[in-house]
Formats: structure tokens, sequence, C-alpha cells
């Protein structure tokens, strides 16, 4: 766990990293792009299979951000919340509900313009 959180870190500090990095080797998921903005989400996975996080993820607590990278990345597995993709969040990440209800005390505040938006 604090491996991975370890990894996106790397990204967050705009370590350039793709398919051939440390992250997806541990997870053994591959992404195609992977953006950090400013979004009024924490996270998301398209079908493009990029990957966004919000740049506040740096201000979270570590579990907290940890979480939304997890979330975010097995949904490169599947583009739904099903029981299959619950059993992967639960090997990740046992605590997952309760990560899930303490990132509900913390509000996003999005950014006036320009907007943050950053390719890695
Ligand atoms: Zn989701």
């Amino acid at each position: 766990m604090d491996k991975s959180y370890e990894l996106f870190v790397d990204f967050l500090m705009l370590n350039y990293v793709r398919k051939e990095d440390r992250y997806t080797k541990t997870l053994g998921i591959e992404f195609n792009k992977l953006y950090i903005r400013d979004m009024r989400k924490w996270g998301s996975c398209s079908r493009k299979r990029n990957l966004s996080f919000n740049w506040q993820l740096i201000a979270l607590p570590e579990k907290l951000a940890e979480y939304v990278i997890i979330h975010e990345s097995v949904h490169l597995m599947g583009f739904n919340h099903s029981k299959s993709f619950h059993e992967k969040i639960i090997s990740l990440c046992p605590d997952y509900k309760e990560r899930e209800k303490m990132l509900k005390n913390y509000l996003l505040t999005p950014l006036p313009q320009p907007l943050i938006k950053k390719k890695f």
C-alpha cells in the first residue's frame, strides 16, 4: 500500500513515467495518459484509459489520496463498481469503506481560471 502511494507521489512530483514505470509494474495495470489537473472530482478514469487526478490530492491525508489512486486505477480493469471491482479494491485497500467515508469530510475547492492541467 505504502508503495503505491509513494509511486503516485512520484507522478505528482513530475517524474515522467509511462507504461514501463514502476507503478504499473507493481499493480500490473496499464494506463494511457496521466493528468494532474484541477477538477470537480478527486480523480477519474476515462474509456481511453487515461487517468486524471485532482492536484488537491497532495493536501489529503496520505491514506485518502492513496485510496483515490487505487479506486481510479482499478477502474482500468472495469468501468463500473461491480462485485469484482470491489473485490479488487478490498484486496488492495481492506479499509476502503472507512476511507471513502473520511474522504467526504474533505471539500474540493476548484480554482478560478486558468485551470491547472499537467500531462505526464
Ligand atoms: Zn468509481
